[in-house]
């Protein structure tokens, strides 16, 4: 199945049975516990999460016909993954690639379990709603192939502004930036609903490291507060091909993999997100705010040993005629 990179990673964990489903926690013996997370019923095996447990059980039969049905739940597991990831079609007629839905309802089953295990929230969009919005992603991958997934192409035009999200959705935008010889660095970002209007913006010095690792600090500091903030459908917008493409692909990461992990592990939780690359001048105000950092002097700016986010609920005053510049832009005035 080619769909989102992400949910191809998903799959390939399911297949080798590397799924932490709670059987397989007290196999390794991080835990005695093997019932399961979301209904309590039964063992947490693979095959019980994926295709018995009531959650699983209702979408399958909402969309297997009747008479398949007990096959289809009742066939060897690995026949069973290998068998519906490979029927692009004629399986369902409302969905014209099956193994695309098949693959994005085994995500969004194990996304709802964790939700319901870690008690991050259960879940804050329905769980076919999920299903179905994660397939559109990897329909769209799917259509677009690697080469044009990074959104700065928009029906092939270069995207040089920043645009709004659609509907629904808020926009976060995040940047790193690192000073030449003292490696002094700093991040920021900006979050922004579907209006365009600010939500919440963030600066943060890092201390000393490459510029590399202050973009990613970026991402974690953006994601985190965008979930505290409740956001159940995210944009991130980034602007360096190395964190975009090591995000996209699950990339491993210099030596900062930590913080990596702690991105990943934001991603996979019960939300949507969507990762754009853009150009850096589709990027200035997440660029500014990391700079903020940089100017000690300047009344909005935190003290340099400080290391905790500072959090901006409305705009610094030295970026408003950045966040006007989009704006206008975003509404076709410039
Ligand atoms: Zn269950």
């Amino acid at each position: 199945m080619r769909g989102i990179p992400r949910i191809r990673y998903f799959l390939w964990l399911v297949v080798h049975g590397r799924i932490l489903t709670n059987v397989e926690r007290v196999r390794r013996h991080f835990s005695n516990d093997m019932r399961c997370g979301v209904c309590g019923l039964d063992v947490e095996s693979i095959d019980h999460l994926f295709r018995k447990c009531p959650p699983a059980i209702s979408l399958w039969s909402s969309l297997v016909r009747p008479g398949d049905l007990s096959a289809f739940l009742s066939m060897e597991f690995l026949d069973w993954l290998r068998f519906n990831l490979t029927q692009s079609s004629n399986f369902h007629q409302r969905f014209q690639h099956w193994d695309l839905l098949f693959g994005s309802i085994l995500w969004a089953l194990w996304k709802f379990r964790n939700a319901h295990v870690f008690g991050s929230n259960s879940g804050r969009c329905g769980l076919w709603e999920e299903c179905t919005q994660l397939y559109d992603q990897c329909l769209v991958a799917r259509t677009y192939g690697r080469q044009q997934l990074p959104a700065v192409r928009v029906n092939g035009e270069q995207v040089q502004h920043w645009q709004l999200p659609r509907s629904g959705w808020c926009k976060l935008n995040t940047d790193g930036s690192c000073r030449l010889g003292s490696r002094l660095a700093s991040c920021g970002g900006v979050l922004r609903s579907d209006s365009g209007s600010w939500v919440c913006g963030f600066s943060r010095f890092v201390g000393r490291c490459t510029a590399l690792e202050a973009e990613f600090w970026g991402v974690l500091e953006g994601l985190r507060l965008a979930w505290s903030r409740q956001v159940a459908a995210l944009v991130l917008e980034v602007d360096s091909l190395e964190v975009y493409e090591c995000l996209l692909y699950r990339k491993s990461c210099g030596g900062f993999s930590a913080m990596v992990h702690s991105i990943f592990e934001l991603l996979d939780r019960p939300w949507q997100v969507l990762l754009s690359r853009v150009p850096r001048s589709a990027n200035k105000v997440a660029d500014g705010l990391a700079k903020l950092c940089h100017v000690p002097a300047d009344s909005e700016v935190l003290v340099l040993d400080n290391f905790s986010a500072h959090v901006f609920f409305d705009p610094p005053v030295s970026l408003l005629h950045l966040l006007q510049d989009d704006w206008l832009s975003a509404f076709g005035f410039s």
